[in-house]
Order: C-alpha cells, then structure tokens, then sequence
C-alpha cells in the first residue's frame, strides 16, 4: 500500500562538530578536561577580556588537516579566522572565533555501505576550525540560570556534508563513519555523552524525481545517534503533512524534543541571526604550505577502510568478520595482537581469532559494558586459548569454561589458559583405551536405548554423546568419542 510519504524524498545534509583531543583550548593555555569543575578551566583569553590576545593551538591546525585528508579534502594553504557574533549568556566574548570564507579544508567525500551492500558518496563541503562556547545548566533550579564557561575556547572542528543524505538511516551510517575516522585519527573521543561528538542537521523533502530543492529546517544539537534518527525521522514526517495539507514549509531553526519526540521552530527566518562576520584582526593568518601537509600525511595512521581491505586479504577473513573487527580501533588492534600472538599461523587459526573476538570478547564487552581497553584477558593468552583449540588439547566446551574462568582472574600469569589447564586437569582425552571404556559403560547402563537405537532410532547417538561427555568431564575429544561410539554401536 502506497501512503502519502512514498511519494517524496528526503534531502539531508549534516554539520559535525568533533571536539578535538587537544591537551589545551583553542587559543590559549587553559585545560580542555571535561571532569575538571565548573569554572576552572578558564583564563582572560578564553573570557574574552579586553587586551588579551589569542594564538592558534598548533595541534588544532595539525588535527584539521587529518581530517580533511582522510575525507579527500583538498587543503587550504592560506585561510584566516572570523568572529561570529552574538549574544548569548555562556559566551562573554560576544563574539565566537571561527572560520568563514576560507575553511582550512573544503571539496572532499567519503564512502557509506547501505543496508543492500552497495556504496554510497557523500560530499564533505568544508572542514572548519573554531572555538567552543560555555554551557547554560537549567537543571538546578527553576528560576535560575547557571553558566559554565570550561567549554569556551575549545577546539572543535566543523565538518559539512553536502545535501546528499536521503535517509535517516543514511545520515547515522555517515556520522558513524566520521566518528570512526576520528577515533582512527586519535584526533577525538567521539564521545556523544560528553558532548564531544554533536550534529546539527539540515532536513528538506521534495517530490521523488525532483531536481529542485524543498525549503529547508535546520535542527540544531542532536547529541546521540538515536536523536539524529528520531530528529530527522520526525521532521521528514512534519514536512510531508504539512506540504500535503498545502502549507509552505518555511526555513527555521528547530530544536528536537526527546520526550515526546517532536521537533519545534525556536526561530524563524526573519528572526535569524545576523552574525556580522568579520575577519578576526587579532590572529595572524594561517598558513599550511606543501612542507608542512606532506609531514602531516606521512604520520596518518592507517584508514579504517584500508585495514578492513587488509584484513581481508592478508587473514582470508570473511567482510562481514572484517567489519566488525575494524568497527573500533582499539578492537582491531587487539585481534591484530592475538594474531601475532598466535602459534598457528594459518587461515583457520586466524578465523578462530577472529571468532573469539567476535562473539565471545564482544559479548562480554557489551554484558558489562566496557570497551577494549579495559578488558582483562590480554591478548597473549586468549592466543595461548586458541592455540590449545587448534592443536586439540582441548574442545570447545573446554576452552569456553577456561575463558569463563579467566576472566575472573585478575594477574596475567594466573589467567595463563596452558597453566589453568594443568591445574583443573582438564587437558582433554584423546586415549583410545579410556575413552572405549567410557563407551562400553554408557552403552551397558542404557540396555533400552540401546536397543531403541538397534530398532532404527538412529537420532539416539546424540544422547549416548551427551552421557560419555559428562562422564569424561568434558574432557572427552568428541571426534574420537563419534567414531568410536559408532564402532560400538555397530559391533553390538
Ligand atoms: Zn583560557
């Protein structure tokens, strides 16, 4: 059934403002720590104070230029800072450093994988540098309005798609990709809880197969990825009703209420800002010559693209495997370690890293919420696991009880999977004799089953492999306990 919202298209386009991972503000000395108190973190500089003067963090300039290269930017080699000004009560300056004209980086795309596999281009307009502003704390109290002023003067970097979003689903799949690309290029927390990762998102529909642009909203500090979908989500419908109830959507800024998942204009063209942008006369221009851009190249990491690719080739990982291990960099450097740590060096011993990593690491990780780097089995000896597996020292109902137990223990040498094993006798038995006398018991005990099984219930099997595993602890090599269940059955 066709409805109403079939007919049109979606048109969206992306602001990012990336926190960068500086050690200092922008423009002077003060500490960018989000957990320092409130108001500790500020200087006349980052105050605005008559007479101080700004200087560029070098780092900032460092940072931006990352990026733009790892989003096929080309770079700017002469721009200059503007002032942005308004009022606003978190802002004492009155005005906000940024970059107008002359971003440092501009005309550049990356690549999103849609849900059907196929790739996607979105177009980066410009990468900007600027300056951070306070924050306004509503919650203390009804009537009162509290301002911390940490956050002026930190660094942030503004990266601008270009309208060539059709999708909610396709703006996260693009803000995850950045936010990947940031976290690679250690350049960001990415970190949306503290506000170090925040969107401003411009929403437009238009009827399918048109090439005009509809007018457009601009919602305004989208702070996780489920808002910028519900956001974008709520807004693409408003629009829809509102064109087909013949009303002309009309630009505004909204803002996207969580609660009752509405969007609301808190101003409208006629009131928008008129910023006043001039150049801003008390920082020199900057300048970002060939030397300079090729040193910055030379010492980017690897893109996650690029590693994912590598994975693929140089491990014979599925991309699916690939996908998910290069998701976060600190989780591809962990299943990178177990590799190197790993004694068997073959394609099936690197997808049984790649498994564990997969699914018994990642779910640990997520039951209790943690990232990579604070789980505790290095890579070592989930390497040392693996290997007892691939050598059959062990079965896989072994090594996931030896991985339970590590994970409880908390020094290196104590959670040794080899040591572990020795101390639980729980090396797994491939002694032919033992393990026929484990059968021939089972099989004595079960007189009905057994005959059942003669009578042609072969599914029986299955129940006598469950006993003589239980009887041997576990221990049993399951292939060997197969083959010769079924010479026993056979010979009865
Ligand atoms: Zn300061």
């Amino acid at each position: 059934m066709s409805s109403i919202y079939d007919k049109y298209e979606p048109v969206i386009g992306l602001e990012i403002h990336a926190q960068m991972k500086t050690q200092t503000k922008a423009f002077c000395k003060c500490s960018t720590n989000f957990h320092n108190s409130p108001n500790s973190n500020v200087c006349p500089i980052c105050l605005g104070m008559p007479g101080t003067l700004p200087v560029l963090n070098k780092e900032l300039l460092d940072y931006a230029i990352r990026m733009g290269l790892a989003t096929n930017c080309s770079i700017r080699e002469k721009s200059i800072f503007a002032r942005k000004n308004y009022f606003y009560p978190d802002l004492t300056k009155g005005y906000q450093i940024t970059q107008y004209e002359t971003p440092i980086c501009y005309d550049g795309h990356i690549h999103i994988k849609l849900k059907d596999k196929s790739e996607k281009r979105i177009g980066i307009t410009r990468i900007h540098m600027e300056e951070d502003a306070g924050k306004s704390i509503h919650d203390f109290s009804d009537s009162e309005t509290l301002v911390d002023f940490n956050r002026c003067g930190v660094p942030l970097i503004e990266i601008v798609s270009e309208p060539d979003i059709n999708s909610s689903e396709e703006a996260i799949t693009y803000m995850q990709k950045i936010r990947q690309i940031l976290v690679y290029l250690d350049i960001c927390d990415g970190n949306m809880e503290e506000g170090s990762l925040r969107c401003d998102a411009n929403v437009s529909v238009r009827l399918k197969g048109s090439k005009e642009f509809g007018n457009r909203t601009e919602i305004k500090n989208l702070n996780s990825f489920k808002n910028v979908s519900d956001a974008i989500e709520t807004e693409i419908k408003r629009q829809i009703e509102a064109t087909e109830n013949g009303e002309k959507v009309v630009f505004a800024t909204m803002t996207y209420n969580a609660k009752d998942k509405t969007t609301t204009a808190t101003r409208s063209k006629e009131q928008a800002h008129d910023y006043r942008y001039f150049p801003e006369p008390d920082l020199v221009k900057v300048n970002a010559d060939e030397a300079m851009i090729n040193g910055i190249k030379s010492k980017l990491p690897e893109f996650p693209d690029d590693k994912l690719k590598r994975f693929v080739n140089a491990y014979s990982i599925p991309e699916y495997d690939a996908e998910i291990l290069t998701s976060g960099k600190e989780l591809s450097i962990y299943f990178e370690n177990v590799i190197k740590e790993l004694k068997n060096k073959n394609e099936k011993a690197y997808k049984q890293a790649s498994n564990w990593v997969m699914n018994d690491v990642l779910k640990v990780l997520n039951d209790i919420k943690i990232n990579i780097e604070k789980f505790n089995i290095p890579e070592i000896n989930l390497a040392k696991l693996i290997d007892l597996l691939l050598e059959e020292k062990i079965n896989k109902t072994v090594a996931l009880e030896l991985f339970e137990m590590m994970l409880t223990m908390e020094t290196r040498d104590g959670q040794n999977p080899e040591h572990l094993l020795k101390e639980k006798g729980l090396e797994q038995v491939s002694d032919t004799g033992e393990i026929d006398n484990i059968i021939k018991k089972i099989l004595t005990e079960s007189p009905k089953e057994v005959e059942r099984y003669k009578g042609g219930e072969k599914k029986l099997a299955g129940l006598f492999v469950g006993k003589i595993m239980r009887e041997s602890k576990g221990k049993a090599n399951p292939k060997i306990v197969n083959e010769l269940l079924l010479k026993n059955l056979e010979a009865l």
